[in-house]
């Protein structure tokens, strides 16, 4: 099916095209990015990639749909989210089939995982566009929250569709109008994202798509004298060149970045349950979220009991086909990815971490596609580089402790601060734990994932937050109107806004 996608989007000419102004339109840009199988390393479809021309024609068109966009009430702007929320629900499996095709999730994971919580980033923003009080009042100031402007949105391709709503969604709730590139190597969910904002009836210029080369399309986002902020998910390498080339225009810049967070197991810990639930979150998506928790830090004298349940977990984990339904771990999403795996998994032998499952090569019986053993680490040294340095692949390091309070040394001994999970059965001392984590979230005993608890780096994880409320007001300037005495129930003489 994913094959029938690609047929269905190159018949339309969507491969060829970028959209721009509500319409699809060919690029100035004449390169082309091959989307790869990561299952088979075969070229599957070829995209148009834009340039920096096809930037300034849709930094423009935003730039016209500002001033409308940003003064329609936010309760049309909720309809609209709505609209765009119901076509993604609908069209789910078309989405899965595609981010499986583009970046190998096993499609299970992609119906279950990919497709509909991303959804749930509009349903959010949809819920707060008509809930937000974007005007209030402090004495006789009134305090508006505005939309910031015309905002360059930068994705990778781990997440391909959750990352494009997490920012699209609220960008829009808070009227602010978009230009997005999405990674290179996963255009093909965000041609389908697109095709769902023009079947919405989005108004044109306000979602634009420029498909193209992070140092082209992203770093023209980013120098734009007429985008107004710029958030990128992706690493740290371009996270901070993207804060160097928006730097002179003194543009906002939001930033969600690498990662390599900690879980951080108690001494009371039940390791029947919390050594296979830290495997699959460290392992999920073939380890490849930002958020991973890809350090077990686990007390010394229960190391060995550690290792053996984690290896049991890695081991009952199907690795393959990412279209088996069975299939829980696809290959990793393309070459650079798995090389990058193949070199730290070396850099872990070679410093004299101890493989506890896993190693080099590729699973036995899968000698085409990426394909990566899911392999664990122990005897690791909080320095070494596989404890350091985020890996983005399907590896875990086991690092020993002596006492809580080196625990939380070693938690918080990385240059990252995204994610952190603290397994305990005490309460009361894993609450106290999570305290003194300097990370954007801690997550206590595995609950559900939030679309509403604010996501984002301490350290050089990133700058801002995403999701919910929080989530929405990094794309809202706050103006304050001083002189607005306010009659009793009335509105300072603010009315009629178009905030109300
Ligand atoms: P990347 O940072 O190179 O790419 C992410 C996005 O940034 C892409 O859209 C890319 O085109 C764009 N980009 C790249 N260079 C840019 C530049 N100079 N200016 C503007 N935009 C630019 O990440 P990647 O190649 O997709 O993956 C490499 C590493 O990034 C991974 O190994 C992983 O460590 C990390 N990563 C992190 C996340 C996350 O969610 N935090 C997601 C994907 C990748």
């Amino acid at each position: 099916m994913g094959t029938a996608i690609i047929e269905r989007l190159a018949c339309e000419g969507r491969l060829d095209r970028l959209f721009i102004g509500g319409e699809w339109v060919l690029p100035a840009g004449q390169g082309r990015g091959a989307v790869v199988d990561p299952s088979t390393e075969e070229p599957v479809a070829d995209i148009a990639l834009g340039n920096a021309q096809d930037v300034a024609v849709a930094v423009a068109a935003a730039r016209r749909a500002f001033a409308s966009w940003s003064a329609s009430s936010p309760q049309s702007r909720a309809v609209l989210l709505d609209r765009v929320h119901g076509l993604i629900l609908q069209r789910a499996e078309s989405f899965a089939q595609a981010i499986s095709q583009e970046m190998g999730c096993a499609i299970s994971v992609a119906r279950a995982a990919q497709v509909p919580i991303a959804a749930e980033h509009i349903r959010v923003a949809r819920d707060l566009a008509g809930s937000y009080p974007f005007l209030t009042h402090r004495g006789s100031t009134a305090i508006l929250r505005e939309a910031i402007g015309v905002c360059g949105l930068i994705t990778p391709w781990n997440w391909p569709l959750y990352q494009i709503t997490a920012k699209v969604g609220p960008a829009l709730a808070a009227g602010c109008t978009v230009v997005l590139k999405p990674s290179e190597l996963s255009p093909l969910s965000a041609l389908l994202f697109a095709e769902v904002m023009h079947e919405a009836g989005i108004p044109a210029g306000v979602f634009n798509l420029v498909n193209g080369e992070g140092p082209e399309v992203g770093a023209a986002l980013a120098t734009h004298p007429d985008v107004d902020m710029i958030s990128i998910t992706g690493s740290t390498r371009a996270g901070v060149l993207v804060a160097q080339a928006a730097a002179p225009t003194v543009k906002r810049v939001a930033q969600e970045l690498g990662g390599k967070s900690p879980n951080l197991i108690l001494p009371d810990a039940a390791l029947a349950r919390a050594i296979p639930a830290a495997v699959a979150a460290g392992l999920r998506n073939v380890g490849q979220s930002c958020s991973a928790p890809t350090r077990m830090i686990v007390p010394r004298e229960r190391l060995a009991e550690v290792e053996r349940i984690a290896c049991e977990a890695a081991s009952a984990l199907v690795v393959g086909d990412p279209r088996s339904p069975q299939t829980t771990h696809g290959p990793v999403a393309n070459r650079a990815q798995f090389e990058r795996v193949q070199e730290m998994i070396g850099a872990g032998i070679a410093e004299g971490a101890r493989l506890v499952c896993g190693g080099l090569g590729r699973p036995k019986g899968l000698e085409r596609g990426f394909y990566v053993r899911p392999t664990l680490f122990s005897g690791v040294q909080p320095q070494m580089r596989i404890a350091q340095e985020e890996i983005f692949g399907p590896v875990l390091v086991i690092i020993a402790y002596d006492n809580v309070d080196e625990a939380v040394e070693i938690a918080n001994g990385t240059v990252y601060g995204l994610g952190a999970h603290v397994q305990g059965q005490d309460l009361a001392a894993a609450r106290a734990v999570a305290l003194r984590i300097r990370s954007g979230q801690v997550h206590i005993n595995n609950p559900p994932w939030s679309p509403h608890a604010p996501f984002g780096g301490y350290k050089r994880s990133g700058n801002g937050r995403e999701y919910g409320v929080e989530g929405l007001e990094e794309y809202l300037e706050t103006k304050a109107i001083l002189g607005c005495s306010q009659a009793p129930g009335g509105d300072g003489g603010l009315m009629p806004t178009p905030w109300q």
